[in-house]
């Protein structure tokens, strides 16, 4: 729904992919691990024919995917200590009810709800009643917006399609209503519309998934085969006029400014009116539609499909999204089919995992209050604080060195690094969840309220100053992100611990590690697409003509580079999807090392372990991504996920970079070491 593209360090948080620890919780703690660790070496490699390898071989032999994963690694497994530590707090809340606030309320009752299988088990259906009788009882296609509404509320799944709230793309001060394409079972357009073997075999796999889930949900074989046909035949026209993911990544193909009668003029058939007020918008003078062509496909359906098939899409999406928080049978066929089959995990996760998971999903910033107390300390917030400036003097050097670009241009860059925001840890503000009704008896009610709650909040917005102070991630998530609308950068708690920034390790690796990082996000604000966008966030050109058609051979170099690796079979990196993120891997981690160079030019630094501190550095970068991933995971991953595989993202950025050569005394000619003609660099 958002204009705004998810610019992260990594898609974690969005794919869910998280591990296995069976002890109890009674008192949680953070482990401790290094954030350069000898023991994941492997050094039988050299550094020069495959520095990943060299910096993660042991660490990938140690910790083989746990089966309950899509994939394992440093930022999973930091995740999953984080999952158990917020389960030491939602089993505190959950058992001791007499004397808690407000907030351990919500949490508890929340987590508590969800634990209770038995509970879940004895409703069976019965918990999506209400909706699948309200989809029984429509009347008519033209009725149909008032329950798209509803369902659209408590749902996280956009249903047809998506709305809320956005910045305008032309005003960032001001937060206006936007539609998205949406409506879709599989996780994106292309698997409808591509036409090799597997995207085949998916296809027919994903109908018999539905078809399963009508099964479930009462309906004879025979039915549920039917109305399976009728669902992949109606999603599969909505993705054929979806923009694709790297159409997408052009801000431009997302603005699409209009009032409500161009609206209604472009989707006739859908009543707006009613959807809108039964939503509560504020009056609606101007709004974004991301993608007009998939809006009039909507309304080309709504005229030609009968209302029966409609319900039967209806039913299905209701059943499918709410699968996760239903009985055992539908919670299995969820598994089965979007966790085994699309990614490859082997078991489901404990349920304990899960119903975490949805807790930081969901009161992220109720939950988040009590891991911040514990992991995130003032000087901790001081340290990486300093960090973030070090790395943005980096870029203002940069910048002002670049020998391809005019003044011009220069002075431009300059003002959009100076207006960048940097958001350390957590909300100076917590959300304020008193309005969501949480009981610890109704499980899917809690999921719907909070949902319900988001959505709202959402809504409320237009019309109000921005708030700058928002986060979009809750605080024990490890990722972080930039985000172009609002100029700014952002660092939870969770990113900033063990193995990954090390207030007990030398700077080398802290730099290699989160300096990169935070001059990944920083350099996402100059990357292909965050560049189109202006020191206010506005979608505004700033670029002479000459200057960017030179920044565009620049990105192509790296995009060219990236599209020449194979993610899996005959798979290849989409470089064009990749671009922005390859981008800020590469400038990301040269910031890093100019700014630790900075950091301790007046030290006198010498080799630790054996390993020269610029040996450190580059060992400390590559150790943050140390992964294992499995083929179906990486092959979904391929057509989605803007990230390249973490090997691609280690040695397909040092290879640009001379400083790694001369680390490790690479010649020319080996692996790791690209021709001086032939290397990228952007910024
Ligand atoms: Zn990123």
């Amino acid at each position: 729904m958002k204009l705004k593209p998810a610019l992260c360090v990594s898609a974690l948080a969005m794919l869910f992919a998280m591990p296995a620890r069976p002890q109890a919780s009674s008192a949680p703690e953070l482990p401790y691990s290094p954030s350069l660790n000898l023991t994941s070496m492997d050094k039988s490699i050299d550094p020069c024919v495959n520095l990943y390898q060299y910096s993660c071989g042991r660490w990938q032999q140690q910790n083989p995917i746990p089966p309950d994963q899509t994939s394992w690694s440093v930022y999973a497994k930091l995740y999953e200590d984080n999952l158990n530590f917020l389960r030491g707090i939602l089993e505190q809340a959950a058992t001791n009810t007499a004397q808690r606030d407000a907030v351990s309320q919500k949490i508890g009752d929340f987590y508590a709800a969800c634990i209770d299988e038995s509970a879940i088990e004895a409703r069976g259906i019965d918990a999506i009643k209400p909706q699948l009788d309200a989809i029984t009882r429509l009347k008519s296609v033209h009725d149909m917006a008032s329950i798209i509404a509803q369902l659209q509320l408590n749902f996280s799944r956009s249903i047809l399609f998506g709305g809320g709230s956005d910045q305008d793309p032309d005003n960032s001060e001001q937060i206006i209503a936007s539609l998205d394409q949406g409506g879709l079972g599989l996780p994106d357009r292309d698997y409808y519309t591509k036409d090799d073997a597997k995207s085949k075999d998916t296809r027919e796999r994903y109908v018999q998934h539905v078809q399963k889930i009508f099964e479930l949900l009462g309906d004879n074989p025979e039915t549920a085969k039917n109305n399976a046909q009728t669902v992949m035949r109606m999603e599969t026209a909505l993705a054929n006029a979806s923009l694709t993911q790297v159409e997408r990544r052009d801000p431009y193909k997302l603005k699409n400014k209009m009032d409500l009668p161009a609206l209604e003029k472009l989707t006739p058939n859908f009543d707006w009116q009613t959807y809108y007020t039964q939503l509560q918008y504020p009056k609606i003078a101007i709004l974004n539609v991301t993608a007009p062509a998939f809006f009039k496909q909507v309304s080309a359906e709504l005229a030609s499909e009968p209302l029966e098939n409609w319900k039967t899409y209806l039913r299905f999406h209701v059943a499918d999204s709410s699968s996760p928080y239903l009985s055992a049978n539908f919670v299995q066929e969820n598994f089965d089919f979007y966790r085994k089959y699309l990614r490859g995990a082997k078991e489901m996760q404990p349920r304990w995992k899960r119903c975490v998971q949805y807790a930081d999903r969901d009161l992220g910033e109720a939950l988040g209050q009590a891991y911040v107390r514990k992991v995130f300390s003032p000087e901790l917030k001081q340290s990486t604080l300093e960090m973030v400036k070090q790395i943005e003097a980096a870029m203002e050097q940069r910048i002002r060195q670049l020998d391809w670009m005019s003044p011009e241009t220069k002075q431009q860059a300059l003002v959009k690094l100076h207006g960048i925001r940097n958001k350390i840890g957590y909300p100076d503000k917590w959300r304020d969840y008193s309005s969501v009704t949480i009981t610890r008896n109704d499980f899917i009610g809690d999921v719907n309220n909070a949902v319900a709650f988001e959505h709202r909040r959402d809504i409320a917005k237009i019309g109000k100053p921005v708030d700058r102070g928002e986060w979009d991630i809750s605080p024990p998530t490890v990722d972080a992100y930039y985000n172009p609308q609002m100029n700014d950068i952002n660092f939870p708690a969770g990113v900033l611990q063990p193995p990954l920034y090390d207030a007990k390790m030398d700077d080398a690796p802290n730099y290699g590690n989160t300096g990169g990082t935070i001059g990944h996000e920083l350099t996402h604000g100059f990357d292909d697409e965050g560049s189109q966008f202006d020191a206010q966030g506005n979608l505004k050109n700033w670029w002479t003509k000459t200057d960017r058609e030179k920044f565009d051979e620049r990105t192509k170099c790296v995009s060219d580079q990236y599209s020449s690796y194979v993610v899996v079979d005959d798979v290849h990196i989409n470089g064009k999807l990749t671009m922005g993120e390859d981008v800020a891997d590469l400038g990301g981690e040269i910031l890093a090392y100019i700014a630790w160079k900075s950091a301790t030019k007046d030290k006198n630094l010498q080799p630790i372990d054996g390993l020269t501190p610029e040996q450190r550095f580059f060992i400390g970068y590559a150790q943050w991504d140390c992964a294992n991933e499995r083929p179906e995971d990486l092959r979904m991953r391929a057509q989605v996920d803007p990230h390249s595989p973490a090997q691609y993202r280690i040695n397909g950025v040092v290879v640009n970079m001379p400083e790694f050569a001369q680390a490790f005394a690479c010649k020319p000619g080996q692996p790791m070491v690209k021709p001086p003609e032939k290397v990228c660099r952007v910024w």
